[in-house]
């Protein structure tokens, strides 16, 4: 391990939204989870601790699909 565990100032190498230690050797974004999700129907982007089944804007419940994982 070369790399700092600092939490601090840490930002998805993938968005550029801030990250933190989820704790388990990963990273998460704050206040979201550790993969990002994707509507495919309306676009929408975002994520939560779990997963969303369903789009929380347009309530599609096939179109969600993993981003990507937070870096
Ligand atoms: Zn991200
Ligand atoms: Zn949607």
């Amino acid at each position: 391990m070369s790399e700092t565990n600092k939490n601090e100032n840490r930002n998805c190498a993938k968005c550029g939204k801030p990250v933190t230690d989820n704790g388990t050797g990963g990273v998460a974004h704050n206040g979201a989870g550790t993969v990002e999700q994707k509507c495919q129907n309306c676009g929408w982007m975002g994520g939560q601790y779990g997963k969303f089944s369903q789009c929380p804007r347009c309530g599609d419940q096939t179109s969600l699909v993993d981003d990507h994982y937070a870096s």
